[in-house]
């Protein structure tokens, strides 16, 4: 099934009924409404000359021009490129011209991020060009640059005139368009989070997509009764698939709390469109748990739900489970090179399952665990996971050397995380093969200290990684953000430490910061750490 046949699908089953769609902003749309705005859009794309294949970038927050055009542009088999709104500069470069992206739609601005600005900068020569028909020095792909809000700016297309710009020529064309796509065609270039480095562009297909979708919300039980409130961004494919896809798959409706996480108006949004499922990343979760007004949100209407994307502690889930109503919340693990999710607990699966573990492999995913020779480990002993199926992308776009590292020759991805498998085929994740720390020859996973950490009652968050010492090879730090109004010291986290857990595992160093450096997808940026810790120790 391509996306365009899922959303047709969708379409014809609901029609015109209730909205489907809530944002912020307090737009209310049906499917049908949707799928109206989406025709035009497309209309206007291919107005543009814009072409099956070409690839076109998407620089935004969560707006509903996001929404538009990613249907739009799966409609007609153009490559979507997600861009990460926390990008600027040098980082915008560097995706256009990695993927050769022909057009960009833009955000106007966002907090403190003028978009429109930052492209206008990297191209001088839009000041003169007539929209369409841009020729950069820098982005010698690029040709066209739409850009979100009203005002007028030389060399770009409004949002809203390329939604007016398709004719009857181009809606016409449409549907034949649609009913051509493969759904083996890649749609989507999906840029990793940068977690560990630079971030990788993954190809994925239709086929990949539209499937882990159906699975993803599948496992969380949902139906067109059901609300998901969706706060991660849609630029991740925790939004994009797990997200939007999820629901055209099943009917849900989607409700938007804002263009970008905040805790009080997510509680809010659940409140008063009585959301039946949310979405979040582990610290989107503490961060609405610790609000100073959660007690006074009605959450009763929450059942389900998914936190995902970094290692969920358990004492974390136990209170998303108590405090938010969330009887039914499931972990999910996976990675923009799978589509994304691999793992997830079931709704049927008994609760201590679903709060400790990232629960069974999903459907035609197969598993194995192997150690650094590749081999099979006994079941319950930790090696790096290892997935294959319909779910593993194409590649890592225009990469060979990185996808062949990733992706072996009989068609397993190496996913550089560290895992174990027990008897019943629950999975728990141990950490990142990379973050692994080897102190005078013991190996530490931070995990683990990370989850001890977060029983000291005066912590919120705390990430453990490895410092280099002389001495030991590696040594220990944690840093670690305090409850709202809290104090603690170096000693007294260590002396929580002492006796608990084996000596070597006692964190040397523990810093205490006001906010720990985070992709836009929630996940804590070890090596961002790491580094500021080799300039402090010199
Ligand atoms: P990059 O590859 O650019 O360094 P990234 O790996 O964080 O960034 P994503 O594809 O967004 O980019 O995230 C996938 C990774 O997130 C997984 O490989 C895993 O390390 C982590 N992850 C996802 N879900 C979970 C989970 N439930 N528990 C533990 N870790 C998780
Ligand atoms: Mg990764």
């Amino acid at each position: 099934e391509t996306i365009p046949e899922m959303m047709a699908a969708t379409v014809a089953r609901f029609g015109p009924r209730d909205a489907a769609v809530f944002s912020a902003t307090g737009e209310r749309l049906s499917y049908y409404d949707l799928d109206r705005e989406v025709d035009d859009l497309a209309a206007g794309l291919l107005a543009l000359g814009l072409e099956k294949g070409d690839r076109i970038g998407i620089w935004s927050p969560n707006r509903k021009e996001w929404l538009l055009t990613q249907f739009a542009t799966a409609q007609i088999g153009l490559v979507l490129v997600n861009i990460n709104p926390a990008y600027r500069l040098s980082e915008l470069e560097y995706v256009l011209n990695k993927v050769g992206c022909k057009a960009l739609v833009t955000a106007d601005r966002f907090k403190t991020s003028d978009y429109v600005g930052m492209v206008q900068t990297l191209a001088p020569e839009l000041a003169d060009c007539k929209p369409g028909k841009l020729r950069a020095a820098k982005l010698p792909a690029l040709r066209i640059v739409v850009r979100m809000g009203s005002e007028p700016t030389p060399g770009m297309l409004a949002f809203g005139d390329l939604m007016r710009l398709g004719g009857p020529a181009q809606k016409l064309r449409l549907p034949g368009i649609s009913a051509a796509l493969d759904p083996d065609e890649p749609i989507n270039i999906q840029f990793t989070s940068g977690t560990t480095g630079s971030p990788k562009g993954a190809t994925l297909t239709h086929y990949n997509i539209v499937n882990n979708a159906h699975f993803v919300t599948r496992a969380i039980g949902f139906t067109e009764v059901d609300r998901l409130a969706i706060p991660v961004p849609l630029y991740h494919c925790f939004g994009m698939v797990m997200g939007t896809l999820g629901c055209v798959s099943k009917g849900a409706a989607m409700i938007f709390p804002g263009e970008g996480f905040e805790p009080g108006p997510t509680l809010a949004a659940i409140e008063a469109e009585r959301c039946t499922g949310l979405y979040g990343v582990p610290t989107m979760f503490v961060a609405m748990l610790d609000h100073p007004d959660f007690r006074k949100f009605q959450l009763g209407s929450l059942r389900t739900g998914i936190m995902a994307g970094s290692p969920c502690p358990v004492e974390v889930m136990k209170r998303v489970v108590a405090d938010m109503h969330m009887s039914e919340v499931t972990i999910a693990y996976g990675m923009t090179e799978t589509s994304p999710v691999s793992f997830q607990s079931d709704v049927d699966d008994p609760l201590e399952k679903r709060v400790a573990t990232v629960g069974r492999i999903h459907p035609h995913v197969e598993v194995k665990i192997v150690d650094g020779e590749g081999q099979v480990v006994p079941v319950g002993e930790q090696g790096e996971l290892c997935t294959r199926g319909y779910s593993v992308m194409r590649g890592y776009y225009n990469d060979a050397e990185r996808t062949a590292e990733a992706i072996d020759a009989g068609g397993w991805m190496h996913t550089g995380d560290l895992a174990t498998l027990d008897a019943e085929g629950y999975c728990n994740i141990v950490g990142r093969v990379k973050d692994m720390v080897i102190r005078g020859g013991e190996n530490i996973y931070p995990r683990e200290v990370e989850e001890f950490l977060y029983r000291h009652p005066k912590v919120q968050q705390a990430q453990v990684f490895g410092v280099p010492s002389e001495r030991y090879g590696e040594e220990l730090c944690a840093w670690i953000v305090l409850q709202p109004g809290q104090t603690s010291s170096e000693e007294e986290i260590r002396d929580f430490c002492q006796g608990q857990i084996a000596h070597y595992k006692v964190p040397r160093y523990v810093r205490f910061r006001d906010e720990l450096p985070m992709t836009v997808t929630g996940k804590a940026q070890k090596f961002l750490m790491r580094d500021a810790m080799i300039e402090e120790l010199g």
